[in-house]
């Protein structure tokens, strides 16, 4: 019995080494398709905003180097301006903010603003510089004016109601028992993602960056809801540069330019009314949405 035992155990121990081994081998391969950390490098200069004007040149960026994702992109925005970026699920739209924003380097290619390339400056002064409206907004399990403040932990009490006032949620907080006291979350209150938005706008208005990325919900928002997010945005956009994605086009008819991305490139760019002449990809998807509204 003991003589079967011994060998049975050790190719029980010959198959654990070589399982270790293969899962070794498995997290090198992975680490080395990983991106590296981003972080700053030795003489990174603090940026230095001036107009806050954004360049874009030939900017490819792919997650994996097997898939690009953003292909030869150039565009700029003029400081104060607003830009919208359009196109299908997929198409790169969210990626562009988070290589502004930088999580992640670009792979060719210069982002500038203005005129320091981002790769040069400071983490730190990059991202105060920068507020990002995202698609999804965190909030805490804190009360509903917590919740704002954490877009500036400094601000006064005066400058947290501007910024609810600004954002357009003074009529939702003053129909809610405690107002701003409210507890948002699991056992308190449900947030729709409409006043989720406008709960991220409010502390982008605090935050007071002089670049605001807005990554407009994809979820149906309700007329009245849409209604309130453009008076919101407009208040945070003003005197900011903007870089909006738009998912409902309606929110962006009044951008300065329009962006048309299809699979990570830049197919079409003018105006609203511009690009419904062209009658090209934007005008099909305006008659679309006209359709489905
Ligand atoms: P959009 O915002 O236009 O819908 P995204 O920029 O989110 O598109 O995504 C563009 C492409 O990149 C999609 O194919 C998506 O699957 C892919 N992608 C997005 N995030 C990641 C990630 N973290 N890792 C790998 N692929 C990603
Ligand atoms: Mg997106």
């Amino acid at each position: 019995m003991i003589q079967l035992f011994l060998p049975l155990n050790f190719l029980g121990f010959v198959y654990r080494e070589i399982r270790r081994a293969l899962t070794d081998l498995e997290n090198m391969l992975g680490l080395l398709t990983r991106k590296p950390l981003i972080s700053d490098k030795a003489n990174a200069q603090q940026l230095n905003i001036q107009h806050a004007d954004i360049e874009f040149k030939n900017v490819n960026f792919g997650y994996h180097p097997s898939r690009p994702i953003i292909k030869q992109l150039s565009f700029s925005i003029k400081a104060g301006s607003k830009v919208a970026v359009v196109g299908a699920s997929g198409a790169g739209k969210s990626t562009l903010a988070r290589l502004l924003y930088r999580f992640y380097d670009i792979d060719s290619g210069e982002i500038h603003i203005d005129g320091q390339q981002l790769t040069s400056v400071t983490l730190n002064s990059l991202r105060q510089a920068i507020a990002i409206v995202p698609q999804d907004t965190v909030l805490f399990n804190t009360s509903i004016r917590d919740n704002i403040a954490y877009g500036r932990p400094d601000a006064t009490a005066q400058e947290i109601d501007n910024a609810i006032n600004m954002a357009h949620l003074r009529s939702f907080i003053d129909s809610l028992d405690k107002g701003d006291q409210t507890l948002v979350g699991e056992r308190g209150l449900k947030v729709s993602g409409g006043e989720k938005q406008r709960i991220a706008i409010a502390r982008a208005i605090l935050k007071r960056s002089p670049i605001i990325i807005f990554d407009e919900a994809t979820s149906a928002l309700d007329s009245h809801s849409e209604q309130a997010i453009l008076k919101a945005m407009s208040a945070l956009a003003s005197n900011h540069t903007s870089l909006v994605i738009a998912h409902r086009l309606s929110t962006i008819t009044d951008a300065d330019t329009i962006i048309v991305l299809k699979e990570g490139q830049l197919i079409e760019q003018g105006k609203h009314d511009e690009l419904l002449k062209f009658n090209g990809e934007y005008a099909r998807m305006w008659e679309l949405q006209q359709k489905t509204a």
